[in-house]
This record gives C-alpha cells, sequence and structure tokens, in this order.
C-alpha cells in the first residue's frame, strides 16, 4: 500500500528504545489510502520506530458487495520492505519485475523493495466480500538499502502451538521459530491466536524492542486489558509476553533489535536524504529507475509535492 497521505516534508524517524521493559500505550490515528479507511500505528507521536519496523497500518474489518475496497494503483518505493498479511479477504499484488501474487490470510506477501521497485495491490474481481488486514514497512539497513528489489510469497510459515493458542511467525524470528522470508536485519513478527479462555506465553529475544496490537476478539496482555487500534509499545529486556483472553483473539507481535540508522520517511521513501527523495520522486515522475506495473488497468500514482526539507522527529505530531 502506499502512504499517500504524505506532506510535503520528510519525516525524520529515529530508533528511540527504550533501555528498560515498559508500557507505553499509543492510540493509531485515522487516515486513507485512496478510498480505504486505515489506522495508522506507526509511525505515531512518541513512536517512530520498533527494531526496524517503521511503518503500521491497519484496515478492516468490512464487508462489501460490489467494486474494490483495496485499489492502489502502481506507486514506488525505495530502502524498504512492504510487508502485507490478512486476516480476511483476498488482496492482488502486482510489481514492475512481473509479479503476481494472491494473498490470502495466513499467508505473507513480502517485497523487498531495495533500490527501486513499483507495485500496484488491489482486490481481485473473485472475492469473499471480506478485507481485514494489515501493512507494514521494515526499513532496510544501510548495508542493504541499495540491493536490487524482489518479491517473495510464502505460504508455509512457521507456528508456536501452545495449548492456549497459537503464534505464526511471518517475519524473523520468535521463539526459536524463523520465517523463510527474507530479512536484513534482527527482527520478529507474528500473530498470536488466542483460544477462547486461553492463555499463551512467549518467550521475547531481551536485546529487541516489541510492540503489540489487538487486532480482534478482547485480550489482555500481561493481565492488563487491550484496547484497539491502540499500538502498545513494550520496550527492552522482556524475556516474556503473556496473552489471555476469554473470547478467541487475535493480536500482531512486532519487535527487533533497535535500529540504529536514523532514516527519513517521504510518501512511499525510507531514504537517509532529502537529496535522495527529491532524485527518487522525479525519477519517479519522469518514468525513469522504476519500471513500469504492466499487469494493473489504470493511470499510476504521481508523486505528491516534496519540499526538500525534512522534519525532525520531536516536533512532529
Ligand atoms: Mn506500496
Amino acid at each position: 500500500m502506499s502512504n499517500l497521505t504524505a506532506t510535503p516534508s520528510a519525516e525524520e524517524c529515529r530508533g528511540a528504545a527504550a533501555e528498560t521493559a515498559t508500557l507505553e500505550v499509543h492510540a493509531a490515528r485515522s487516515t486513507e489510502v485512496g478510498a480505504l479507511k486505515v489506522r495508522r500505528a506507526l509511525p505515531v507521536r512518541g513512536r517512530r520506530m520498533v527494531g526496524p519496523w517503521c511503518f503500521f497500518d491497519r484496515y478492516g474489518p468490512l464487508s462489501f458487495t460490489s467494486g474494490k475496497p483495496m485499489d492502489v494503483a502502481p506507486h514506488p518505493h525505495i530502502g524498504l520492505q512492504t510487508v502485507s498479511w490478512l486476516l480476511e479477504g483476498e488482496v492482488v499484488h502486482h510489481d514492475s519485475l512481473g509479479f503476481e501474487s494472491l494473498l490470502r490470510p495466513g499467508e505473507l506477501n513480502l517485497m523487498t523493495a531495495g533500490r527501486g521497485i513499483a507495485h500496484a495491490e488491489e482486490t481481485p474481481a473473485e472475492n469473499t466480500g471480506k478485507l481485514n488486514g494489515v501493512q507494514l514497512w521494515v526499513a532496510l539497513p544501510e548495508t542493504h538499502r541499495n540491493r536490487p528489489p524482489g518479491f517473495e510469497h510464502a505460504k508455509e510459515l512457521p507456528a508456536i502451538e501452545e495449548r492456549g493458542g497459537t503464534a505464526t511467525v511471518f517475519m524473523g524470528e520468535l521463539a526459536g521459530r524463523r520465517s523463510p522470508a527474507a530479512a536484513y536485519s534482527r527482527m520478529a513478527g507474528a500473530e498470536v491466536t488466542v483460544h477462547a479462555g486461553g492463555r499463551v506465553s512467549l518467550p521475547l529475544e531481551a536485546e529487541f524492542e516489541h510492540a503489540v496490537m489487538l487486532l480482534d476478539g478482547a485480550a489482555r496482555l500481561d493481565g492488563q486489558e487491550l484496547a484497539p487500534d491502540t499500538l502498545y509499545y513494550l520496550g527492552t529486556h522482556r524475556r516474556e509476553v503473556e496473552f489471555s483472553a476469554e473470547e478467541r483473539s487475535r493480536l500482531l507481535l512486532i519487535g527487533g533489535e533497535p535500529f540504529g540508522e536514523t532514516v527519513l520517511l517521504w510518501w512511499n521513501f525510507v531514504a537517509r536524504s532529502a537529496e535522495e527523495i527529491a532524485a527518487a520522486r522525479e525519477q519517479w515522475q519522469r518514468g525513469e529507475r522504476f519500471d513500469e506495473v504492466r499487469a494493473y488497468r489504470g493511470p499510476r500514482l504521481a508523486a505528491p509535492a516534496f519540499s526538500g526539507r525534512p522534519i525532525p522527529s520531536a516536533s512532529r505530531g
């Protein structure tokens, strides 16, 4: 998907990991991606990154009888990976490398933008009439951010099975289970299901910072009731997290080694300098650097205006 609400200035995002375990509560903010209403949980005021995770949109659940609730025309990305994960419904991905991938719940679409790729994401013509999911971005470290672009779809993902629930690891590593998807820094990304009346304990990497969002149902984190559409930041030095629920509930757990680089986020780009953003924007507008997404019917997105001035993270709402 696409950060269509980009302002003219880039947003400076610095990893600011808490040095201890903590519990910060960040309400997601409402915005739109095309016609689709989303709740943006990263970046938000006071929390820009969690490990390498720098962007987190939550959309749905919604039902429809016609049309395409998701229809994001071709747009470019640099310096990041897009991580697409569904709870219900379908999304079809097309990119400038020629990949086409139909995403279903419990599967992963992972696009590594590297030095540059363009893609489109749409609700397919054949669908269940439901849409419910998340899209996250992972910032690529300096050593990998200019790598060739790539795309992968993973259907078989490792799961941690407990009596009280399960955790499916879609990115990085959790509790000794490792996702087959390409990761370029140490991280964890998992969907946790807690059965009705269940309890799930997961060991955490103490060096990582972590965050949790309740996706559906009603669950508790270490005994505390969780509100929907809210990012709970857990800090570092946590060796375990426990979820419990009266009704079947699902949660998203993300984490990673604190990202040691300050990144600039603007539109669909993760970069290091305003010059780099301006160059990528110009190249997209002129039809250079990024290949066409041939499978998409319709015009591609035009880049918004870019002022060239980064806004420090401290002064941004
Ligand atoms: Mn996108």
